[in-house]
């Protein structure tokens, strides 16, 4: 029997980068996947494909979780799709290079309102309308994938560190709110991994001039970060092995 079997999941942003990996561990382990994505159909598409390889449920739902009303209605379908949720890993981001404007004195009241919109309020629209289901299920878990950023607080991205700080701010009040119903509520906080975003973002930073594979001799261990690293620990938080863990942020940044 596998360890998730019976369980389903909502990985926002799961058709790319580190959500991708996290669908594939999670349904690998048993765990039936609604794969959210907000434009690319292909993507979400393949992943998809290799979760019914696996012999497990995936659903694919496009929706733009920045988006109040899309973020309750990925939420509700997911429910109507498995018929409950009981995994949901607040994954889907954007970085403040995507945004445009990634030092604070320049960034906009929209810039900044699109990184809380996608990184904080999603993640509290879908908690407001999934936590009461799964209260009724004989456990839950909910993980925020954070960063690092909310740690440093280094000199550019300060609006997207800011709006990781509020989610992560929601998390730990949820998990002290819901430990009494079996729902577990955790941070993952990454180091840079190797994704389209990271690579987006070390570019801007004229850190590499063709790759982020550029960075991994000065990486700590001599290799860049791996989706499957973010995948592990998520995969861990949400399992039996981690049953007395909750109201935790765990680095997943080579130390
Ligand atoms: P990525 O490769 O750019 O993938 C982002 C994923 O999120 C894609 O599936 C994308 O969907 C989806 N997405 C973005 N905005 C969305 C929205 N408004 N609604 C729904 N889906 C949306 O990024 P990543 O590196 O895997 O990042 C995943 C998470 O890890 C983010 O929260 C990020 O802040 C965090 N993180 C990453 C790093 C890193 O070094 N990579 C470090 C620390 C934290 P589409 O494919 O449809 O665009």
């Amino acid at each position: 029997m596998s360890e998730f079997n019976g369980r389903k999941a909502l990985v926002t942003g799961g058709s790319r980068g580190i959500g991708r990996a996290i669908v594939r561990r999670l349904a690998s382990d048993g765990a039936d996947v609604v794969i959210n994505y907000n434009s690319n159909e292909s993507a979400a598409n393949e992943i998809a494909a290799e979760v019914r390889g696996l012999g497990r449920h995936a659903v694919i739902i496009q929706a733009d979780v920045s988006v109040q009303k899309e973020a309750e209605r990925l939420a509700n379908e997911s429910i109507e799709a498995l018929g409950s949720i009981d995994i949901l890993v607040n994954n889907a981001g954007i970085g403040a290079t995507a945004v445009g404007r990634p030092h604070v004195a320049e960034a906009t009241p929209e810039d900044f309102e699109r990184l809380m919109a996608a990184h904080a309020f999603a993640s509290h629209d879908l908690c407001r309308v999934l936590v009461p289901q799964m209260r009724e299920a004989d456990r839950g878990d909910i993980v925020m994938i954070s960063s690092i950023a909310a740690q440093s607080f280094g000199p550019t991205g300060g609006t997207y560190a800011a709006a990781k700080a509020a989610m992560e701010a929601l998390a730990f009040s949820l998990a002290k709110e819901e430990r009494g119903n079996n729902i577990h509520v955790n941070i993952v906080a990454p180091g840079l991994i190797e994704t389209d975003m990271a690579d987006m973002m070390v570019k801007f930073q004229g850190r590499v001039t063709d790759s982020i594979a550029e960075l991994a001799d000065e990486s700590p261990f001599g290799r860049l970060g791996s989706p499957d690293d973010i995948a592990g620990a998520v995969a861990f938080l949400c399992s039996a092995r981690a049953s007395y863990i909750t109201n935790q942020r765990i680095t997943v940044a080579g130390g």
